[in-house]
């Protein structure tokens, strides 16, 4: 038997108002060491006011949060925390190098700065100013500070944005060896490949509520969405009016369907045209299901 891993962190019924907006309506959501956890939603959709309440930067108007069983931004909490947050507001003058032992000196125990070079992807950028740095570069360089602490507890807030293909898979190595060592990870991203590649566990939010939670497949699963993709010349203008079909395209002899009813589709589309061939039925992927967990229009009444 798998025992669960332990919960570092949590909010429970978490709400949050600025004025007269509800930014987060009794969210729960648990951080387990050695998972990535993923925090989607559309924009505004609550997720940075998520995290700044784990990080005790914002506090709740209603709901616990716990980081490490204690009240969060707590000095015990903080030295076991490391965040990459939208905006970092590191000052322009100072060298990688001094960021990082400046950063490096509020631990007991920090990552050498071979280590954090070496996960960040920092080689070459050392004796640079931050500031001359390109915007990716410096995305780095705040990767590198989140984890020179050996946080147990890692957010990090669309951590991959303005970073190129090669720097992007660099640091998804980096968070996979950080979640294999036992931290927990908190990730927001628009990258939804990216939440499909490195998450345990994926919560979607919309509104400031919970729409699903569960590993990547179970929230695919929560999706009656099928792309069917067949060899026919059935028209596409007639296949967009049969009821559950969402989307249809034709690539020269292909035709592209994605519908909520599969199998009467497919059952409609053999009787059309007897010459069909090479069906393919596949399941939504992560960003179809979220565009329909999402998309419910009546939450927005809620
Ligand atoms: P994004 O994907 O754009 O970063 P998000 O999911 O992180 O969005 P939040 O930044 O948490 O969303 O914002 C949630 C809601 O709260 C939005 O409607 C936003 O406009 C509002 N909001 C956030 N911060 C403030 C603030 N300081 N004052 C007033 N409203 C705010």
């Amino acid at each position: 038997m798998t025992s669960t891993p332990p919960v570092l962190a949590r909010l429970h019924g978490a709400s949050r108002r600025y004025g007269g907006l509800l930014a987060l309506d009794g969210l729960d959501l648990s951080l387990r060491a050695g998972q990535v956890t993923s925090l989607l939603g559309a924009n505004g959709a609550g997720k940075s006011t998520a995290v700044g309440l784990l990080l005790g930067l914002l506090a709740a108007d209603a709901g616990t949060v716990e980081v490490f069983g204690l009240p969060p931004g707590t000095p015990a909490a903080r030295r076991r925390i490391g965040a990459m947050l939208q905006s970092a507001g590191l000052p322009d003058r100072l060298r990688v190098r001094e960021l990082l032992d400046l950063v490096r000196s509020y631990y007991s125990d920090p990552r050498s700065v071979v280590d954090c070079v070496a996960l960040a992807g920092l080689e070459g950028l050392l004796d640079r100013r931050y500031g001359k740095l390109s915007g990716g570069q410096q995305r780095r360089v705040q990767f590198a500070l989140a984890i020179c602490g050996r946080p147990r507890l890692l957010f990090l807030d669309e951590p991959t944005t303005g970073l190129d293909i090669e720097a992007r898979q660099g640091l998804w190595r980096a968070i996979r060896e950080l979640v294999a060592g036992g931290s927990a990870v908190l990730l927001t991203t628009h990258y939804l490949e990216e939440a499909e590649a490195l998450s345990d566990r994926v919560v979607v939010i919309d509104h400031g509520r919970l729409v699903a939670e569960g590993s990547v497949a179970e929230v695919r699963a929560r999706v009656s969405q099928r792309r069917i993709r067949a060899v026919t010349a059935t028209d596409a203008g007639a296949v967009a009016a049969w009821p559950g079909v969402r989307e249809v395209a034709r690539e020269g002899d292909v035709l592209r369907i994605v519908t909520d009813a599969a199998e009467p589709v497919v059952r409609r589309l053999l009787d059309a045209d007897p010459a069909l061939h090479d069906l393919e039925v596949q399941r939504a992927g992560l960003a179809d299901a979220f565009l329909e967990l999402t998309r419910t229009p009546d939450r927005e009444a809620a």
